[in-house]
């Protein structure tokens, strides 16, 4: 606009006829147009120069920007942390135009020092030579320390005139940093360190262009946050692959220690039940030819008796461990079994017994189906024996029930065998179940019987417990129950 009235002025000037005008106004009026003409030529290189510093700020500001963007695709293929600041530093001077970028961690030393960790552009020793330690009073003051401490970005604009450059200031104008950025590495409130940048320019980093380099630092920050986590998390998995291949090595050693103490212990298992209860058996037969052909007083035979019941006592221990051991193992096939027959089969057994009355409460009412083994025998004959192992008196009067009952939903087979015996106390009722626990009748024995009984009725998924026959009175007898899941059509 302002080039446009100067021209008019001119043309009005030329325009009026030069013999009309005297020699002075004709000198006055070229001073006039002269006057104008430097006014246009400075107002236009004015102009020149705004525009120009415009551009370049633009420029510089577009430099940032590309490099904001490479250093956020570096992240992304970064693969660990020094090759990532590296290659941070690198985007900053090559991609961003700065003349050095330097990154520094604080130390958890004493002093706090800043220890350089990355470095690209014209350095020549200079970031070496820093030495910035942010409890140092003058070496921890500078621009890095300021910024360090505060958590915000510190720049100076003209390196040479900013006071706390003093300890760095000649080094720097010789290397030709003319301005300076320091730039906090912060992640979650806590600062790494931080990002320095030095340009060659003077006024370097105005507002747009610390924005972006802002932006950047705050991109780095968390690229350095995510790359200590997947080292932190590989370090994890790494240590729980170990633990995982030595726990492995160990099972495998211990499976075989395993291995071994069992083929062992399956061997005295059969050297007891074999060749021992075979010459149990010797000396059981010999006693009770003794019995038979001695002719003794009653005091002389309970020296036989005596012995004799022991060494039977012995042999039916063995017998229950080699049975426990082949119910664990199974050894012994499991197949479908009628418990009513097994009921029968044992009761005969028992039959026919001096003052020994077994009573069968239940009538024959077709099969009962059970899932068991061989072994089922030895539940119900073990049962029995007891009741008449242990007698309150001289008759020993023993029933046996069997029902159909439902439980939960399924259907049972619920055998109980009451007898007029002594009873278990409340206090033993569970404990009988398990090894090696005593009753308080006379004829303790080992406690095997009724622990291989339970064992037994666990394997084929039933119960078995014991209660008072009379209902708060255990002395009036026991009922010992055993319920096994039926086998429904
Ligand atoms: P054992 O085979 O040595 O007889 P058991 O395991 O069969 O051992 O029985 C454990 C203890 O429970 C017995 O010693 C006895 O005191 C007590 N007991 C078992 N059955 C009866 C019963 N019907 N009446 C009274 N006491 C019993």
């Amino acid at each position: 606009m302002i080039l446009m009235g100067d021209t008019t002025a001119l043309a009005q000037a030329h325009d009026k006829k030069d013999d009309e005008k005297s020699k002075d106004e004709l000198v006055e009026e070229l001073t006039l147009l002269s006057n104008n003409y430097n006014d246009v030529i400075s107002r236009h290189n004015n102009d020149n120069v705004e525009r120009k510093r415009a551009e370049e700020e633009l420029q510089r500001a577009n430099r940032a920007l590309k490099a904001l963007s490479k250093c956020k695709e570096a992240m992304i293929r970064a693969e660990d942390e020094p090759s990532l600041l590296n290659d941070i530093c690198t985007i900053v001077v090559d991609v961003g135009g700065y003349r050095l970028a330097w990154i520094g961690y604080i130390e958890s030393d004493e002093m706090r020092t800043v220890r350089p960790v990355a470095r690209a552009g014209y350095d020549e020793g200079y970031v070496d030579n820093l030495k910035i330690a942010l409890n140092d009073p003058i070496r921890g003051n500078g621009p890095t320390g300021i910024s360090l401490k505060t958590g915000k970005p510190y720049g100076s604009r003209d390196v040479e005139s900013d006071v706390v450059m003093q300890p760095w200031r000649l080094d720097a104008i010789k290397r030709g940093y003319i301005s300076t950025l320091n730039l906090p590495i912060m992640y979650e409130k806590q600062i790494l360190g931080a990002l320095v940048i030095y340009s060659g320019r003077p006024g370097a980093f105005d507002e747009e262009e610390l924005e972006l380099l802002w932006d950047l630092a705050e991109n780095l920050a968390y690229g350095i946050a995510t790359i200590r986590d997947r080292v932190r998390r590989d370090q994890v998995e790494k240590e729980l692959q170990r633990a995982k291949e030595e726990l492995e090595v160990r099972v495998e050693e211990r499976t075989e220690e395993l291995k071994l103490a069992k083929a062992q212990a399956e061997l005295y298992l059969d050297l007891l039940s074999h060749d021992i209860n075979n010459m149990l058996q010797v000396a059981l037969g010999y006693l009770e030819l003794a019995q038979d052909m001695l002719e003794l007083d009653h005091g002389e035979k309970e020296l036989i008796t005596r012995p004799y019941e022991t060494l039977l006592k012995s042999s039916r221990l063995i017998d229950n461990v080699r049975k426990l051991q082949k119910s664990n193992t199974g050894e012994i096939k499991e197949q479908i079994m009628d418990l009513e027959q097994v009921l029968s089969n044992v009761i005969s057994e028992y039959e026919g017994l001096p003052d020994k009355y077994i009573h069968e409460r239940y009538k024959a009412n077709g099969r009962c189906p059970v899932k068991a083994n061989l072994l089922i025998n030895d539940v119900f004959s073990n049962l029995i024996g007891n009741a008449i192992k242990h007698p309150n008196g001289d008759n020993v009067d023993i029933s046996i029930n069997l029902d159909t009952v439902r439980d939960n939903g399924y259907q049972y087979y619920k055998v109980s065998i009451e007898d007029n015996g002594p009873g278990i106390p409340d206090d033993m009722k569970d404990r009988i179940f398990y090894r090696a626990q005593r009753g308080l009748t006379n004829a303790n024995g080992m406690g095997l019987g009724l622990y291989l009984v339970k064992s037994l009725v666990d394997s084929y998924n039933g119960k078995v417990w014991v209660e008072d026959r009379v209902n708060g009175d255990h002395t009036k007898g026991s009922r010992f129950v055993v319920m096994l899941p039926a086998i429904e059509n």
